[in-house]
């Protein structure tokens, strides 16, 4: 008998007076009985339309029907078949504009919580599996994969199980991409992104940190001088925008990207570390993204009180709206249609403060949101201590200006072939942010998985 509930069961979760002081895990995950009801919720419908709203196709209704009869590690077989990270999938995924969007019991009361049940089978899989996979036999090509985000670990995970030789150039000194210096622990634990890594580690994949391609070594010169027959370029969209107003390059502005990497990569947040962070007490994430929340709560964490400025309303905010919920239940304070014009300083040349001015919603803009108009005469003065700039990345031009024929979109975007991931060179492909601009893991790993696809056809007819 399935479960007509028509609320998904709750995910235990740590309280927020509780949670806004530490960088645990927010989201402590289903019991075994907990997902077993929770999979029961499932009709095992025939035409499956959840299914067409995952970008990797898991086969959602057959990992969940097997999570109702409690076999755990078939259900993790049926989704290893079409994604190499659910345990960061079922943690980041936006499941409510994806696959629980399209679930029929979503019509009347609550999707089934695929996501949730997608990290259960992940985490039991990853407690229970003691065993690593096996280095497959090598079928001697040599491929590199530039950056070690969920496209790049994705692309040379499909590549390394086929016997490609894969190699990993990764800038930062950690591998994990965004997953390990963006996101922050209390969404997304370390220990999960390193025990995927561990894995394309077993698998025979090398990887190369403190590597930045462009400046260490070319694109140019792993094929030409170091034997690398294809390449995939999975650099991500790290580079932040900021306003272009008066008072952005004083100390104790940051870019939410160099605020988070201070933090999560850099380990700002533990008592003994002596990486620098924010000063003061008082701080404002401008910005209404899913990083303008994770900045605002790892601020909140280091004990400061914390302002989102954002020139719209609340239903206009991108951020998902499950990070928007966290964020007010952890005390952030939201300032809505609120821009600001100057951020004001000491004579120490810190931060002061913040003019801002008060906004209206005027007639929809070409993205079909109602563009923010300044209201004369409204500016008002903040005091702050610190200011984080959370307003988007785009693809740092590194590569594409040391890439002999790499062509790319105006705004940065690498241009590459949909069906396939390859660029204006031969033997060139790319994928995940650098292609698309900032977009979110799961789109990262199929664009990965389709360059993988792409590059064995063409290393295979070579
Ligand atoms: P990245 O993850 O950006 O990895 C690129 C890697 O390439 C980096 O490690 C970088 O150091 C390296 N690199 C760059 N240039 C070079 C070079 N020249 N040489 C060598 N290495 C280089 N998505 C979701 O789905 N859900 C979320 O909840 C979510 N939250 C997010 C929170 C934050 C704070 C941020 C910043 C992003 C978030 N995203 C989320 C977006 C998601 O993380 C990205 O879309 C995804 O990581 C993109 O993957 P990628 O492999 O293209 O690039
Ligand atoms: Fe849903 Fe993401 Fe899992 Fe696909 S990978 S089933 S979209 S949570
Ligand atoms: Fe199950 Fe919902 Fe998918 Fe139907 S749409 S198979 S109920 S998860």
């Amino acid at each position: 008998m399935p479960n007509m509930s028509l609320t998904k069961n709750p995910m235990p979760s740590q309280a927020p007076e509780i949670r806004n002081q530490n960088f645990l895990e927010v989201a402590l995950g289903y019991t075994p009985e907990q997902a077993m009801d929770e999979a029961k919720r499932c009709l095992q419908c025939k035409h499956r339309p959840c299914v067409s709203g995952c970008p990797v196709r898991i086969d959602i209704p057959g990992f969940i029907k097997e999570v109702a009869e409690g076999n755990f590690e078939a259900a993790y077989q049926v989704i290893a078949k079409s994604s190499a990270l659910p345990a960061v999938c079922g943690r980041v995924c936006p499941q409510e504009s994806q696959c629980e969007c399209k679930c029929v019991r979503g019509i009347k009361g609550e999707p089934v919580a695929i996501g949730r049940l997608e990290r259960f089978v992940a985490d039991y899989h990853n407690e229970h599996a003691t065993q690593l996979p096996e280095k497959p036999v090598s079928n001697g090509h040599k491929v590199a994969v530039i950056g070690s985000g969920p496209s790049g670990l994705t692309c040379a995970g499909d590549l390394a199980k086929k016997g490609y030789e894969v190699t990993v150039f990764e800038a930062l000194h950690l591998a994990g991409g965004v997953l390990v210096y963006g996101i922050p622990e209390f969404r997304l634990p370390k220990s999960i992104v390193q025990k995927e890594i561990d894995t394309l580690i077993a698998l025979g994949v090398k990887v190369e940190t403190n590597v930045v391609i462009g400046r260490t070594i070319t694109i140019d010169e792993l094929m030409q001088e170091y034997g690398f027959e294809a390449v995939f370029i999975g650099s991500g969209a790290g580079l932040p925008k900021f306003m272009n107003i008066p008072g952005e390059n004083l100390k104790g502005v940051y870019s939410a990207n160099e605020f988070l990497t201070r933090i999560n990569l850099m380990k700002a947040y533990l008592p003994d570390c002596d990486t620098p962070i924010q000063h003061g007490k008082k701080v404002a994430v401008v910005g209404g993204g899913n990083v303008a929340m994770d900045a605002a709560r790892c601020a909140k964490r280091l004990g400061a009180d914390v302002t989102i400025i954002y020139r719209r309303t609340e239903a206009e905010l991108p951020a998902r709206r499950e990070e928007v919920e966290h964020a007010m239940e952890e005390g952030i304070i939201f300032k809505f249609l609120t821009n600001p014009l100057e951020i004001l300083g000491n004579d120490q040349g810190w931060v002061a403060g913040a003019r801002c001015q008060e906004m209206a919603l005027g007639e929809p803009d070409s993205s079909g949101r109602r563009r923010p108009v300044a209201v004369e005469g409204s500016e008002f003065d903040i005091e702050l201590d610190c200011v984080i700039m959370a307003l988007g990345t785009s693809p740092n031009p590194l590569i594409k200006s040391t890439t002999e024929g790499l062509e790319t979109e105006r705004w940065g975007g690498i241009i590459v072939n949909e069906e396939t991931g390859l660029t204006s060179r031969q033997g060139v492909y790319a994928g995940g942010d650098a292609v698309t601009g900032a977009a979110t893991v799961i789109l990262a790993m199929g664009a990965g998985k389709t360059a993988a696809a792409a590059m064995d056809e063409y290393l295979q007819k070579k």
